[in-house]
């Protein structure tokens, strides 16, 4: 880091832009800023370098990758990128903040406070996870969140889908363009979706369902998916279910429990922002990324618009000189 400490533990200097997540919409913004000249810090978490996409191989829709890229190398040549333009990236959480006046005041796992005019707030969504053992090792190896992203892989397999909402009735949907067989898990008699979404589910041929069911085991083979272990919820009963992808599509948390009692945010606990802009709804913040977007969740449009929350940054800093 370049400046100094005071021993209140504050940061002397005002930077023009801070940025929290170093996902693709903290990366795109941390570029944006740097280039323009504003001296960005990123806080890109102590755990979770990189986001997302970090937890992924295989990453075949990002433009300008023809043969695809890993998602640990896309993330750090977004990284890379920004720091060759000067971007200053710290490895670690801010764990409070204070955005209310003109300068925001945020401080980091080790209890320094820094200050900055703007803020960029890209600190992405969880995927819910079912919490079982082998979930996260078969990432990227048969199971997976998300099937725009990963259905290209499934092509002629059988797949099981975990949900019972909207989401899981249009991945369940999606993946009959590739699949075999399509079994939706729903832990319940009936399904939450729309009456739409479910009609349009229950007309696909490919897609069978498996009601009131959990999955009580993920099995695995030479490293790779090969089918779960079915509970009956009502009788205890449990059944093998071969399949070579595993899509759990039961929602999503959106990193927004620093904001919650500051910025407003909707009924899911989304960053709400004054769209088509990034702003927030208090001057000199910006949201960008999965935090804000619920509906397309993707590399590019976390990009897209960290891109948008830096031009948005640079406006308001520029309107007050
Ligand atoms: P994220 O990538 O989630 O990054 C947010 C970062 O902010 C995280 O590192 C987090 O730890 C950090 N952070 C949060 N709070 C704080 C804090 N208080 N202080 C500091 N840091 C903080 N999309 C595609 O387009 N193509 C794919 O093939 C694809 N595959 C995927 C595979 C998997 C397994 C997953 C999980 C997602 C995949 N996605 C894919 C979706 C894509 O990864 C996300 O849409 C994208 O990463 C969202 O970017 P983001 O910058 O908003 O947030």
């Amino acid at each position: 880091m370049t400046t100094a400490t005071t021993p209140t533990g504050a940061q002397d200097d005002v930077r023009e832009v801070i940025i929290i997540g170093s996902g693709p919409a903290g990366y795109t913004a941390a570029l944006y800023t740097a280039r323009a000249q504003l001296k960005p810090l990123l806080f890109g978490s102590s755990i979770f370098v990189g986001g997302s996409l970090t937890t992924t191989t295989e990453v075949e829709n990002f433009p300008g990758f023809p043969q695809g890229i890993d998602g640990p190398d896309l993330m750090e040549n977004m990284r890379a990128q920004a720091v060759r333009f000067g971007a200053e990236m710290i490895d670690d959480d801010i764990v409070s903040v204070d955005l209310a006046g003109d300068i925001k005041l945020l401080t980091d796992s080790a209890g320094t406070v820094h200050r900055a005019k703007t803020v960029i707030i890209a600190t992405g969504s969880g995927y819910r996870k079912l919490g079982l053992p082998q979930e996260d090792e078969l990432s990227g190896r048969g199971v997976s969140w998300c099937a725009t992203c990963d259905g290209f892989f499934f092509r002629d397999r059988d797949i099981i889908v975990v949900g019972g909402g909207d989401t899981a009735m249009e991945e369940a949907t999606f993946l009959t363009r590739f699949a075999r067989s399509v079994t939706v898990v729903h832990r319940r008699s009936t399904l939450r979706a729309s009456k739409t979404m479910q009609n349009r589910a229950f007309a696909e041929d490919k897609i069978s369902f498996a009601f009131d069911s959990e999955i009580a085991e993920i099995k695995s083979e030479n490293g790779m998916l090969s089918g779960v272990v079915l509970r009956d919820v009502l009788t205890g009963d449990t059944r093998e279910l071969d399949a070579t992808g595993l899509f759990i599509a039961i929602g999503h948390d959106p990193r927004t429990e620093l904001f919650a009692d500051q910025l407003e945010l909707d009924d899911d606990g989304y960053l709400k922002t004054q769209s088509p802009t990034t702003r927030t709804s208090l001057p000199g913040v910006f949201g960008a990324g999965d935090v804000v977007d619920h509906i397309y969740r993707q590399a590019i449009t976390a990009a897209g618009s960290g891109c948008a929350a830096a031009l948005d940054a640079e406006r308001y800093l520029a309107a007050l000189r």
